[in-house]
């Protein structure tokens, strides 16, 4: 067990690694971010910053030797240079950001598992393309292998003749066909140093232009019913992983069962209502299990649970989204409300 007034390393410095940093100083612990930028509003409530590159060998190794553990909040953390960190120190190990970072790897790893991804094909070079779009069909998903989140990295093509003139990048791309899905939600599970294993209910999100807008519990009667199986591929995913923390499953509920869209190896955004919706918040619950700490319950609290993310200029206003009593505003402390830029979000409750 790591005991409380230990501290945590951080990798990344985002509004996920600030929720983080309060989940641990509530159980007692201290914790140091590392990243790149020089404005962190996770750095802002922790006890220490680290501002460096992700290829920093001597700044990677010094942090390393102030934690007693070390876990990310951004899955795109560049691999090879953790090396500097002690394995043991990593919770969740490496392998888990190796497969999430890459979506072919990504996407063959959990057809290992008997997981079902939407039909793909991947293009690792220009001449490659119209054969790849051929055999999926259109509409589809381009998509870069790597570094692509909230919708960055993709185009959609309705049509072949789109795809003409496409580059390939060095990383590659995949092409993957437009799902026809009722709805889309996530499984978000914590797993312990011990092995134990626990889900949250599954939210419904809804995305707008790639982004998540809104996470709501209960979620459509179709998602609780494919949520069974979307569960035991978390779990074995997990467990093929030796995973330790909160882990989050994308999938797409179709007519033809649970299509697994993505993972992420962190707590996620889709989960930010338990912090006030369930027994225990996704932000503990990997504290406690990258701690060594028992976990916590994670039965839902309330009926009826709505969290929506307060993008760009739609945070402004805290006196009238507070006008709900029944709203718990969070701010992440960004300056600039930016389009598209996730500012904070609002859970509503009851
Ligand atoms: P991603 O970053 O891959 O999760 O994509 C962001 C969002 O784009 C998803 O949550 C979906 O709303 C949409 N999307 C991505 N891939 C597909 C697909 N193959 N079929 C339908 N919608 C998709």
């Amino acid at each position: 067990m790591i005991a409380p007034g230990s501290t945590i390393g951080i990798l990344g410095g985002g509004q996920l690694g600030r929720m983080l940093a309060m989940a641990a100083a509530q159980l007692g612990y201290r914790c140091h971010i590392y990243a790149p930028e020089r404005e962190s509003i996770a750095a802002e409530v922790s006890a220490k910053f680290t501002c460096a590159d992700w290829h920093d060998h001597a700044a990677l190794s010094a942090f390393a030797q102030d934690c007693a553990v070390v876990t990310y909040e951004f899955e795109n953390v560049p691999v090879a240079p953790l090396a500097a960190i002690p394995a043991e120190l990593l919770a969740p190990g490496t392998r888990a950001l190796e497969v999430a970072q890459d979506r072919l790897s990504e996407k063959r790893f959990v057809e290992d598992l008997g997981g079902r991804p939407a039909p793909y094909a991947a293009v690792d070079a220009d001449d490659e393309l119209q054969a790849a779009v051929e055999r999926v069909g259109v509409p589809g998903i381009l998509k870069t292998r790597r570094d692509g989140y909230d919708g960055k990295g993709q185009w959609r093509l309705a049509s072949a003749s789109e795809a003409a003139g496409v580059r390939v990048p060095a990383d590659g791309l995949v092409y993957e066909a437009l799902v026809r899905f009722e709805a889309e939600f996530s499984v978000i599970l914590v797993r312990g140093r011990d092995g134990a294993v626990r889900f949250w209910d599954s939210p419904h999100n809804v995305h707008a232009g790639g982004i998540l807008a809104s996470s709501t519990v209960p979620a459509p009667a179709i998602v609780g019913q494919q949520v069974p199986a979307a569960r035991k591929l978390a779990q074995a995913i997990a467990e093929a992983l030796g995973y330790v923390g909160v882990l989050t499953v994308e999938f797409f509920a179709t007519a033809q069962g649970p299509v697994f869209n993505e993972m992420a190896p962190r707590v996620h955004n889709s989960g930010h209502w338990t912090i006030e919706g369930a027994l225990t918040s996704q932000f503990e619950n990997h504290v406690r299990a990258i701690c060594g700490l028992p976990l916590g319950d994670t039965a839902t609290l309330f009926p009826a649970i709505a969290m929506t993310n307060l993008i760009g200029e739609a945070a402004g206003d805290a006196a009238a989204l507070l006008a709900d009593p029944h709203v718990h505003l969070h701010l992440y402390g960004k300056g600039e409300a930016r389009e598209g830029r996730k500012m904070g979000h609002v859970t509503r409750l009851g």
